[in-house]
């Protein structure tokens, strides 16, 4: 494989995986990216409006101080963020009621179960934090939900579910735990535990925007792509203003997509096939009396809930006037947007919260990822080993897990391995 720095890359999408991968082949010396972005703006489901004069986030939210690599990426290109503790509470899903979430007994029991997880991770699965799946641990590879009763850890899922299913990544009886601990590690879950959070002045969506500036050549806006050809050694795109021709390709948009506009091979469409995504609500609201609190309903966090709020943010302490709420569908797509809208004014009520409108709403299609079955059978083995194969590289969130941080983390490794 040749690394000519003056190979043409085209990347295609702009969320954190595309553009951290430009970023790291930039900084390797490559002189012609162009990303490609099919919207009107950068980020992805990194994505600020406005309202009233003050941002809200409709997509991501925060980082934590393990982050290291998006953190890196931010300190080398200037990107300043904010340390901020925010105040959580849990809502009852029965009483819409505050409760204290942990008894005093299961406070010291959870200690004691962490520190075993801990030591778990570093004896048999020291690799769980390197970026992608391949060769994972079959251990790994089976639901969280049973890896935790096999390692006799049954208090875990309880404090792990609020910052996994309340963040929208599916539930624990179907999830493989390598999702789960590749974003949920023990060092991430003290962050949440502390409340250490990190955030940005006008939102995530614009740590992209200053990224994008430091870039030598911007993205490319509003780029609908026809098609996309693969041969000769090189890689032509077709889109609305013809063909270009580029040396590599950085797939960083869902790969469940290629089919429709890429040339796939019958092992690439075969293996996307076997990709399935969550559906990740979130309404920003206008509401009188909100309760000055972010906050889960770990009670709705489950299958048969889907549909109710799981989790709500709320900056009015700082001046915001907007509250979003998250809401989980299920995978069997059984949860219609209308029943969202109707589970949401139902649970509000029930939270004391009045509704005076929603200003914006949005259904995400979110957390690629493949089944236990597939992981065992080994998907990410053989995605793997087709990296680099028709000159075709693939990033974004399935290929290692939807955080900003595993995302931008694969980029690096990505451009590390192959470039
Ligand atoms: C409600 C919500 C809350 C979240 N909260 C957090 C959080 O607090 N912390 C955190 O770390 N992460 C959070 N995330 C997850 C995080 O936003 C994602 O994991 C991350 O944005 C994924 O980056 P990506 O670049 O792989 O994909 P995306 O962000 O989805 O970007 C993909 C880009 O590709 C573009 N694209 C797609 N198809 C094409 C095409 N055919 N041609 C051109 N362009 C195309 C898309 O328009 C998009 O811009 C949250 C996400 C949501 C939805």
């Amino acid at each position: 494989m040749s690394k000519s720095l003056d190979e043409k890359i085209c990347i295609v999408g702009s969320g954190p995986s595309g553009m951290s991968a430009a970023w790291y082949l930039q900084k390797k010396g490559y002189t012609d990216i162009t990303i490609l972005e099919r919207l009107d703006r950068v980020g992805g489901k990194c994505n600020t409006p406005k309202f009233d004069g003050k941002y809200y986030e409709m997509g991501a939210v925060i980082a934590l101080p393990t982050y290291y690599k998006s953190l890196a990426l931010m300190d080398e290109a200037g990107i300043e963020y904010i340390h901020k503790k925010i105040v959580g509470n849990y809502f009852d899903n029965n009483t819409g009621k505050s409760i204290n979430y942990f008894t005093e007994d299961e406070m010291r029991e959870i200690k004691v179960q962490i520190a075993k997880l801990q030591n778990l991770i570093e004896t048999k699965y020291p690799d769980i934090k390197n970026p992608g799946h391949e060769k994972v641990h079959l251990d790994l590879a089976d639901t969280f939900e049973n890896f935790c009763i096999k390692n006799e850890i049954p208090l875990i899922p309880k404090l792990w579910v609020n910052p996994y299913t309340g963040y929208g990544y599916g539930y624990f009886n179907l999830v493989p735990a390598a999702y789960v601990l590749q974003y949920l590690d023990v060092p991430t879950m003290m962050g949440f535990i502390n409340k250490d959070f990190i955030v940005w002045k006008e939102g995530t969506e614009s740590i992209w925007n200053q990224l994008n500036a430091k870039l030598n050549k911007k993205v490319r806006l509003c780029t609908h792509i026809k098609n996309i050809i693969r041969k000769n050694n090189k890689v032509y795109v077709y889109t609305d203003f013809g063909m270009e021709e580029y040396d590599k390709i950085i797939f960083s948009s869902p790969l469940q997509d290629l089919k429709d506009y890429v040339d796939t091979t019958e092992d690439e469409t075969n293996l996307f096939s076997k990709i399935t995504y969550m559906e990740f609500y979130n309404f920003a609201c206008l509401v009188e009396n909100s309760r000055n609190t972010s906050a889960y309903v770990p009670g709705n966090m489950m299958q048969s809930r889907a549909g109710h709020v799981v989790f709500s943010y709320d900056r009015t302490d700082e001046g915001n006037s907007i509250i979003t709420f998250n809401i989980l569908g299920d995978q069997n797509e059984k949860v219609t947007s209308d029943m969202c809208r109707e589970y949401l004014e139902e649970d509000l009520e029930l939270y004391n919260i009045h509704l005076k409108d929603v200003v914006m709403h949005k259904c995400w299609r979110y957390f690629p990822h493949v089944n236990s079955q597939q992981m065992k059978h080994g998907w990410y083995d053989k995605v793997e080993g087709l990296q680099g194969q028709k000159n075709t590289y693939y990033a974004g969130e399935i290929m290692s897990f939807s955080d900003i941080e595993e995302c931008v983390a694969y980029s690096n490794s990505l451009v590390d391995r192959f470039f």
